[in-house]
């Protein structure tokens, strides 16, 4: 008999799959890391199981405990997965920008869930950081995720999502594109890849009103760079120690407008019903076409599931009160 011991067993080992029409343009191969085959579908799942067993390894999360996060919604459901799994009680706690079908399914896996104001400094007590924070001190036998700062979330990917990558492109990857949030992914993944082969090019996708292509490129915190915006999952307004900028070669940002409309267009060009990240991740691509060369090989990491945006980017009335659609 051949079968996995827990849903937890079923993480990882996601498919690489050639991009076709959207990419006609570049000269290159575009493959995707398809990171929606994960359980909980979103390559979350394996940040939030690594950090869950390197607490219980170091002492931090005892049976019984609580785990706390600040989360918009895919880690929460990674942590969800293990917690239940595990045996741990899961608060997640996030901002009320979150589309209301991410916090729907964070409720369904039976985890709490705080909801709190987007528009306040992060070192408001009212911002979800602070509350996060404040909860796992005042509960009782509680750890605080922090995915943004524990180095386990970039340790998943070295481990893991970067090893598949080089296996599955036998070596041949030769540069790596991807959505940048806590930092974890492009950290981890692209320290493996870089450790492989150092010539392999590693880019970062940013958005408007995000702190990290201006800190890139000049080493300031900028407060002016950040501002309300409506892509998911990427940019932020403060710097995660996450993110680990030596090993970042470059960010692009791509419009609100753009990752909204290359959403819908990987789901109606390429049948990926993917989230908002991978529109702008796609459209990243297309923009860095000057980097890329015949022979290239460019992964892109697409980072979760369409279903949690069906009430937004995949709904034409909610785009066009946007001025999404032409
Ligand atoms: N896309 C989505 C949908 C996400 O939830 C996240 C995590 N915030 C990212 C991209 C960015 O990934 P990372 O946190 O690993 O930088």
């Amino acid at each position: 008999m051949e079968y996995a011991k827990s849903i937890l067993d079923t993480i990882g080992n996601t498919p690489l799959v050639k991009i076709n029409r959207l990419t006609a343009e570049l000269p290159c191969l575009v493959l995707a890391k398809y990171e929606t085959f994960n359980p909980g579908n979103s390559v979350k799942d394996r940040m939030a199981l690594k950090m869950i067993e390197d607490a219980e390894s170091n002492g931090l999360l005892k049976p019984g405990g609580t785990i706390v996060e600040g989360t918009s919604g895919n880690t929460g459901m990674g942590l969800a997965l293990a917690a239940t799994v595990k045996g741990y009680k899961l608060i997640c706690v996030t901002t009320d920008k979150q589309s209301k079908e991410k916090v729907d399914i964070l409720k369904a896996m039976g985890s709490e869930v705080h909801v709190c104001p987007t528009d306040v400094e992060p070192d408001d007590p009212k911002s979800y950081y602070s509350t996060a924070r404040r909860l796992a001190q005042e509960i009782p036998n509680a750890w605080y995720v922090n995915q943004y700062d524990n180095p386990s979330n970039s340790k998943a990917h070295f481990e893991s999502t970067g090893p598949e990558i080089w296996e599955q492109t036998q070596g041949t990857v030769t540069h790596f594109v991807v959505g940048v949030g806590t930092g974890g992914t492009i950290s981890g993944v692209g320290r493996y890849l870089k450790s492989k082969n150092p010539n392999i090019k590693v880019w970062g996708v940013d958005t408007y009103g995000s702190v990290f292509k201006k800190y890139h490129e000049t080493g300031i915190f900028d407060k002016n760079e950040i501002y309300p915006y409506i892509t998911e999952g990427i940019g932020e307004d403060i710097l995660p120690k996450n993110v680990d900028f030596n090993i970042i070669d470059g960010f692009t940002k791509v419009t609100d407008k753009d990752a909204a409309v290359y959403t819908q267009r990987l789901a109606r060009e390429e049948g990926m019903f993917l989230g908002n990240s991978a529109g702008a991740a796609i459209k990243g691509v297309l923009q860095l076409k000057e980097h890329f060369r015949k022979d290239d090989v460019v992964v892109v990491l697409f980072h979760d599931h369409g279903s949690r945006y069906v009430a937004k980017m995949f709904n034409d009335e909610w785009m066009r009160k946007q001025g999404f659609l032409d």
